[in-house]
């Protein structure tokens, strides 16, 4: 609240945790018990070296431990914000069984914030090769695939189709977690080592695929996912896609429109943002509608338990029918037998229609898939682009990876990250030696 007793966004949706000092990060360094085959460079999917940047911290060599972090993941900055810590580097952690685990997450993040707030670049440009590689969208996969050859001294332009660079990290994820401004950073520093990136150009809109397969030696495609699907139901004009909602909140959070009872449709992480929003920017009942109950939802535990200290209702085993004056009209289900997902099929149950009111409904019900494969004429999995196990999809010279390939799997940034890394890796091989 400011003194106008109007909710100041950007304190609201203000990073939530907030960073070590250096007397914490030396303290919580020296808990570490510098595991030999540490279970959590296991279980982190870029494979940091988790104990060596640590250890690197409690000897205050801070410029080493960052180039520890940033040589398996050039995009440690991001996640160290916006990794779920608790399912993968610290939920490995020996020590989190009878005690806490140890904060690597937000070791990370002091590591990472010390280089980047002052200016240190940990890695420069590679020597020319000569090669020329095209990136497609400016996410976490696009940047750590462009950052990676450029250290290997290949010359990369990465085309966005948006105004600014970062993908999800800039436009996506609730800046609680995320401020754009950090994910915009490292946008920087991957430019800092020589590439290019020209934001406004749409593969299959004003950029032809033809020309960057005349003018590049390899194309790396990480496009993403693309829009929220439909919900196909009567009056769905006036519900709010969710991943706009988010997107307006940090980047025109001056001018949200936030209703005073919202209900949003959906139970994943992206739902559990939406209602967080909400919340923060003043809503005063906000309750999540799901057509299956708590244990079929796909957002991750610690994330359900945030949203309800957060003051969040949820109606489970509910599927919304229609939008109607005053709310949303409902149905209530129950639990059948297993679907294609393997998950219990919600099914509807006659005569048990409500209004649930609402002034403002948002919808956060997933991502379609990219149409980019569909167009390029690309194989495809499940409608992900496919790619073989040096990330080359079905065209020679194409490369592909993060969101937009995974057809196994939950999506995150750090996966993204990987792929991007290990895909530059099979580039680089091919470009130098065929
Ligand atoms: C709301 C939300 C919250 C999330 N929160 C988390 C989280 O807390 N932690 C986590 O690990 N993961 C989170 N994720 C998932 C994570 O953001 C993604 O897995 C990650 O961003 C994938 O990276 P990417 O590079 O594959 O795709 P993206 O980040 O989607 O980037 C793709 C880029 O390609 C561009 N593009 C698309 N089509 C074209 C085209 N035709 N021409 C040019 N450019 C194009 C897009 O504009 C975009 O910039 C979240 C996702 C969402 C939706
Ligand atoms: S990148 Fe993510 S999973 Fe890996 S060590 Fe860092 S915070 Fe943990």
């Amino acid at each position: 609240m400011n003194q106008t007793g109007r909710i100041n966004p950007e304190q609201a949706l203000a990073e939530h945790l907030p960073p070590l000092t250096s007397h914490e990060a030396i303290v919580e360094a020296n808990r570490c018990l510098f595991c030999y085959d540490a279970p959590c460079t296991h279980a982190c999917p870029t494979h940091i070296d988790v104990p060596r940047f640590i250890k690197k911290i409690s000897t205050d060599n801070l410029i080493g431990s960052a180039r520890t972090i940033l040589d398996a993941n050039l995009l440690g900055s991001t996640c160290a914000r916006v990794c779920p810590v608790q399912e993968l580097c610290e939920g490995a952690c020996v020590l989190g069984s009878e005690h806490k685990p140890i904060m690597i997450g937000r070791l990370q993040r002091y590591a990472m914030d010390y280089v980047a707030t002052r200016g240190i670049d940990v890695f420069q440009p590679g020597l020319p090769t000569g090669k020329h590689v095209a990136i497609v969208g400016a996410g976490p996969a696009g940047l750590s695939c462009a950052g990676n050859l450029a250290r290997l001294g290949h010359s990369v332009t990465i085309f966005e189709k948006r105004e600014l660079a970062g993908g999800l990290s800039t436009y996506g994820i609730i800046a609680l977690r995320e401020p754009v401004d950090a994910s915009l950073a490292e946008v920087e520093m991957i430019k800092r080592l020589g590439v290019k990136v020209e934001t406004g150009f749409d593969l299959g809109g004003n950029l032809p695929f033809t020309d960057l397969q005349k003018n590049f030696d390899a194309v790396f495609l990480s496009v993403g996912l693309g829009a929220t699907p439909a919900l196909n139901i009567p009056g769905e004009e006036s519900i709010v896609d969710g991943l706009y909602y988010i997107e307006q909140s940090k980047i025109n959070a001056a001018t949200i429109k936030i209703g005073r009872n919202v209900v949003v449709i959906g139970a994943g992480n992206t739902a559990i943002d939406c209602a967080t929003i909400a919340k923060r920017l003043g809503a005063e009942r906000v309750t999540m509608v799901y057509r299956r109950t708590d244990k079929e939802m796909t957002a991750y535990p610690h994330e359900y338990e945030f949203v309800k200290n957060e003051g969040v209702e949820f109606r489970f085993l509910t599927q919304p029918i229609s939008m109607v004056a005053g709310g949303l009209l409902c149905q209530q289900m129950s639990l059948g037998a297993p679907d294609a997902s393997g998950r219990p099929s919600p099914e509807p149950v006659t005569g048990t229609d409500f209004i649930l009111s609402a002034d403002q409904v948002v919808k956060a019900i997933g991502q379609q898939k990219s149409s980019i494969a569909a167009q390029l004429g690309l194989t495809t999995e499940k409608g992900f682009i496919q790619v073989d196990q040096h990330f080359q999809t079905s065209i020679p010279g194409v490369y592909s990876g993060g969101d937009c390939i995974r057809a196994k799997g939950s999506a995150s940034t750090v996966m993204a990250v990987e792929d991007g890394k290990l895909a530059a890796q099979s580039i680089h091989r091919k470009l130098t030696h065929g």
